[in-house]
């Protein structure tokens, strides 16, 4: 049975409060000050001897099993990426820098050596190109804007060239999970597996995860085709998931990449060199493991108080075709929630907003976020406050990963609600 539509809101464990015995769907009908609406119906309890959890990158229901199994403890930190992408209808007549170009891949345009990030453009069928452009979210500067950076490197005469005339037909944005190997997480606990992005599966060296989720999905399959044999679903049996992995082409990409990543983040021109010794040396280059520090931990404190997000010249260009604004780009994303439910975004400590990180980075969120979620308002009297658009959320996770306070938890939205990518 399929259940699309409704989202894993909550981990079941069983009487020793260690094994996952399935997920309680989210309830629906609630109003956004939490009582009943008429249309009221409690979630569901999903039982199963194995749960699978898939949820991509930064999932809810994983951050909570992580916390209690512990089963990202002695890893290094998850670290992640934000992609803004379109996907563009070109005229017939433009040309690609060659007859045979399907595929390009760029970085630095226009974040510089010091920033990583970079680029891609694939062609697609009947006149169509898929173009995303990808930030590292352990960036420093508290005034860079993701989506201004995508703005920019459309700009570029090399992309420029290729689209112009076009008409921007969906908008989209996802983080990606870029550690990789010295990210995973332990892969079975007893009652369930983890699968995909959410086990970091990702290979950042390709930016290809679509592979290496399904192959981890085959392996896990089969494991529990072993489990349901055995009638056990203790990690014991379970376990034989996490060998399979280690022992598949996962294994060996994802080793072969292990501080891929980690290079790539190497500022100026030194990047090159690690990058270099990567492909020399299959992975281990000059120190293996190279570090990885968490996204929420790398903004500069903004030394000059009086500092304030540039205004870019690119909101000038935006012609709401090719060049689109934020909320235009989330219209064509077909995003759409129940906008009379409760926040989807939980903000514990609210005062820190706009004492503490108002002060020191200038409310980064209303930049990183590429859906203008999070926006400053000023009253009569100045004062300024932090307001929430939840229902424009496109799910991407960024807020959770890159806030310097890690002040933003986000969880399922009632389900139905989100993006709604039709092209393929
Ligand atoms: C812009 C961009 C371009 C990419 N390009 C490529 C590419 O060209 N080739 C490639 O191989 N890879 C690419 N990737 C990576 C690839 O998309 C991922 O690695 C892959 O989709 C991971 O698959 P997954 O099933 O693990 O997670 P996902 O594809 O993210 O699927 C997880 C699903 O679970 C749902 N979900 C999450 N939480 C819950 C919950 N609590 N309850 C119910 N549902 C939930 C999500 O809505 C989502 O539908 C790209 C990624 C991005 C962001
Ligand atoms: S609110 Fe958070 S998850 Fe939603 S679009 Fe903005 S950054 Fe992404």
């Amino acid at each position: 049975m399929v259940f699309p539509g409704f989202a894993g809101s909550e981990v079941l464990y069983g009487e020793d409060d260690k094994r996952i015995i399935g997920i309680r769907t989210g309830d629906k009908g609630i109003d956004k000050d939490g009582n009943k609406r008429p249309n009221f119906e409690p979630g569901v309890d999903l039982m199963a001897k194995v749960t699978v959890f898939g949820e991509g990158p930064k999932g809810s229901l994983i951050r909570e099993v992580g916390k209690k199994l512990g089963i990202f403890d002695g890893k290094m930190p998850q670290v992640f990426e934000t992609a803004i992408k379109e996907v563009i209808e070109i005229p017939e007549s433009n040309s690609f820098p060659s007859p045979d170009t399907t595929v390009l891949h760029t970085f630095g345009h226009p974040l510089g050596l010091d920033t990583k990030g970079g680029g891609f453009l694939y062609k697609m069928k009947d006149n169509r190109v898929a173009l995303g452009f990808v930030v590292g979210l352990e960036y420093e500067d508290p005034l860079l804007e993701p989506y201004q950076a995508f703005l920019s490197f459309k700009k570029h005469p090399l992309i420029a060239g290729i689209i112009q005339g076009g008409k921007v037909l969906q908008q989209g944005a996802k983080t990606l999970p870029a550690g990789g190997f010295y990210t995973m997480p332990k892969l079975a606990v007893d009652g369930a597996v983890f699968v995909g992005d959410s086990a970091s599966t990702l290979n950042i060296q390709r930016l290809k995860g679509v592979h290496t989720a399904m192959k981890s999905g085959m392996l896990a399959a089969e494991t529990i085709m072993t489990a349901l044999e055995k009638e056990d679903f203790t990690s014991q049996t379970l376990d034989q998931y996490q060998q399979k992995v280690a022992d598949s082409w996962i294994h060996k990409e994802l080793y072969a990449a292990r501080n891929f990543g980690q290079a790539l983040s190497k500022k100026g021109f030194g990047k090159f060199v690690t990058i270099g010794a990567q492909y020399i040396s299959g992975g281990r280059g000059f120190v293996d493991p190279m570090p990885i520090h968490a996204d929420s931990a790398t903004l500069t404190e903004l030394s000059n108080l009086s500092a304030n997000p540039p205004e870019s010249p690119d909101t000038q260009d935006l012609d709401g075709k090719l060049y689109l604004d934020k909320l235009t780009g989330l219209y064509l994303s077909g995003t759409s929630h129940e906008e009379n439910q409760p926040c989807h975004l939980v903000i514990p400590n609210p005062d820190l907003c706009m004492t503490e990180c108002y002060d020191k980075y200038r409310s980064p969120c209303t930049r990183f976020c590429p859906a203008q979620v999070y926006e400053l308002e000023q009253d009569d009297n100045g004062s300024k406050r932090l307001k929430l658009n939840p229902s424009n959320c496109l799910h991407c996770k960024t807020c959770e990963v890159k806030d310097p306070y890690n002040n933003i938890i986000w969880t399922c939205p009632e389900g139905g609600g989100g993006p709604k990518y039709s092209i393929v």
